[in-house]
């Protein structure tokens, strides 16, 4: 295909705005796909993504069109994931493409994730055309978020097209626009190949599979390509693009968007961001790569049965081969026996891990509470990373403390702008910005990321109803008041309750989470102490009262089965147990103790 007449373009929007459905409605009315063959959210390939209702990988489809004028054009969609913990992606993604679609909900209008994501594509300097979707719906107001998205983005939305992706109304004008509009990549077909290596997968019987986007030259079936950050030279074996199923092709040229395999083991083998070239004559200066994606929550990761270790290194080991985002490494806890440290890019990505070696593994995991990396900085001058609050050097070798800070994003309606300040006042923010973006409030803080890797997000969204929309990037680190909390259960410190608070609200978080747990952990036949301690001083602390708890003792006399059946109940219950000297801990304990509200 000729440069002129192919276009790449991702979409950009707020989740359930209408990516998705968008997406398949600009396969389906080209007959990408036929028809029998459509099944809703044909992007969303995971079944925990169509579960969920989002995009984690970025998705491509390569989409053929035969535009008003008569000519026939090749349009690459890359489909991006639209959540706040895969915004990396986002932006490495965008820079495959040179246009976006801008996609608002015309009942909603802009959030925080429109504005996070339609920067990613100003910054990879897209032009962008704005589709107001949703227009069936009566509470449909073109004209007030076509303002909306001039007033806070500051693009011009005066074109901006009326589509429903629900009935299809205006996809014939979007694909029009797409031609019409979105510029035509450039390239030079007989310079040395430069291939952007834009994301790779595992693939169980194909191996690892290349997205790349040629810059520059051809890439054919066969050619021995190198990759150019570590020198590895590799065979093609095929070439192909996404439609959206994969189909082989010969060759892909400058412009164009598509896969390679070339018997490439592990994924950690493709740095994303590379430069792919020809072994020989190849070019000679690499694209300006990107940087890896960094994880910045962490948590531990056991068996419930410790039985089950090698299962779950084994499960651990075969997502992070298609994930380099996902780092592990193994770990010893006093309370919770042998299990992986894990790191991941944000509560989604731990969420969907665990999900999925919980599910397709079959493992009973606990989850210990999600930590962020804090810079320890010991009196001798050195400085460490502590992934772990279990790890916490003792107290007077260290001489300061730094944690990771964000700056969040917040779009609210007025209404609950009150209740927004509380709570980032409530976790330790500092208020940046307040503005109105059309008639919500845009509220920017900076806030510590511990104190909103747990519940942040859950809280925001129920004291606002739903209706507060919210997006982060990091800020750095900086010095604050930190210690470890500890928590003693039957005078025994149990390390995976361990947590980094801050000075001044450690004795309500200790009051808080010993009270918790007074509720969570069941009666035992004696009665145990809960305690919060730093540095071996309680600050808190409950008493667990004793009972029997033969439940069989209420079966008077003969029922033999119903016996059985209450006895097996126990024994079910205890496996979801750990036991903690005498103490019986039970899993959701370790999460439930930490929540704050
Ligand atoms: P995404 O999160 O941006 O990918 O959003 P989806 O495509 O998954 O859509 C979110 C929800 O909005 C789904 O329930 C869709 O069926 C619905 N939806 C999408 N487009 C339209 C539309 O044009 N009209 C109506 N009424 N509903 C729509
Ligand atoms: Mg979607």
């Amino acid at each position: 295909t000729p440069l002129s007449h192919i276009r790449n373009f991702s979409i950009v929007a707020h989740i359930d705005h209408g990516k998705s459905t968008l997406a398949d409605r600009l396969i389906q009315s080209t007959n990408t796909v036929a028809d029998r063959d459509m099944k809703e959210q044909m992007l969303d390939s995971m079944d925990i993504e169509r579960e969920r209702g989002i995009t984690i990988k970025a998705q491509t489809v390569r989409i053929n069109y035969t535009a008003d004028n008569g000519e026939d054009y090749v349009l690459n969609l890359i489909d991006t994931p639209g959540h706040v913990d895969f915004a990396y992606e986002v932006s490495r993604s965008m820079r495959a493409v040179e246009g976006s679609l801008l996609v608002v909900d015309s009942t909603q209008g802009v959030e925080a994730q429109t504005l996070a994501n339609v920067y990613h594509a100003i910054e990879a300097d897209h032009e962008i055309v704005p589709v107001l979707n949703k227009i069936d719906l009566p509470a449909a107001d073109c004209d007030r978020v076509a303002e909306q998205i001039e007033d806070v983005i500051g693009i011009d939305a005066s074109g901006a097209i009326r589509v429903s992706a629900k009935t299809g109304v205006g996809i014939h004008e979007t694909l029009e626009a797409i031609v019409q509009h979105l510029p035509a990549p450039k390239g030079d077909i007989d310079a040395p190949l430069k291939a952007m290596l834009v994301d790779s997968w595992y693939d169980s019987y194909l191996g690892v599979i290349v997205l790349v986007r040629i810059m520059n030259g051809k890439l054919k079936k066969g050619d021995r390509i190198r990759m150019m950050q570590n020198g590895s030279v590799h065979h093609v074996d095929r070439i192909g693009v996404f439609r959206p199923a994969m189909t082989e092709i010969d060759e892909l040229g400058p412009g164009e968007i598509g896969f390679l395999t070339a018997s490439i083991k592990q994924v950690r083998d493709t740095r994303v961001g590379d430069t792919i070239t020809h072994e020989k004559k190849g070019c000679d200066k690499a694209l300006p790569g990107f940087k890896p994606a960094q994880p910045v929550v962490f948590c531990g990761l056991f068996p419930v049965d410790a039985a089950e270790f090698e299962d779950l290194r084994d499960s651990i080991e075969k997502l992070a081969l298609n994930d380099a985002s996902f780092s592990f490494e193994m770990e010893t806890s006093a309370a919770l026996g042998f299990g992986f440290r894990c790191g991941f890019l944000g509560l989604l990505h731990l969420e969907v891990i665990r999900d999925r070696i919980e599910r397709e593994y079959d493992i009973d995991l606990i989850t210990t509470a999600p930590s962020v990396i804090y810079h320890i900085h010991m009196r001798d001058g050195t400085m460490q990373d502590l992934h772990n609050p279990a790890d916490m050097p003792d107290l007077t070798l260290v001489d300061h403390v730094e944690e990771p800070r964000i700056k969040a994003t917040i779009l609210v309606p007025d209404d609950f702008l009150g209740d927004v300040l509380k709570l980032c006042q409530d976790r330790r923010g500092i208020q940046l910005d307040l503005t109105y973006a059309g008639a919500r409030a845009m509220v920017v803080y900076d806030l510590p990321l511990n104190e909103v890797v747990f519940d942040f997000y859950d809280r925001l969204k129920s004291v606002t109803k739903g209706y507060a929309s919210f997006d982060y990037q990091m800020l750095g680190y900086r010095t604050d008041a930190l210690v470890k909390m500890q928590v003693l259960v039957n005078d025994e410190p149990v390390d995976a309750l361990s947590t980094m608070v801050h000075r001044d609200r450690a004795e309500a978080r200790g009051r808080a989470m010993v009270e918790k747990l007074k509720d969570l952990i069941p009666r035992h036949m004696f009665k145990i102490p809960i305690q919060a301690a730093i540095g071996g001083k309680v600050i808190a602390r409950e008493t667990l009262s004793a009972m029997r708890k033969d439940v069989t003792a209420k079966c008077y006399g003969g029922d033999a089965t119903r016996k059985r059946k209450l006895l097996d109940k126990q024994k079910a219950g205890k496996k979801k147990m750990r036991q903690f000297g005498k103490v019986d801990i039970p899993q959701e304990a370790f999460i439930s103790a930490l929540k704050m509200d």
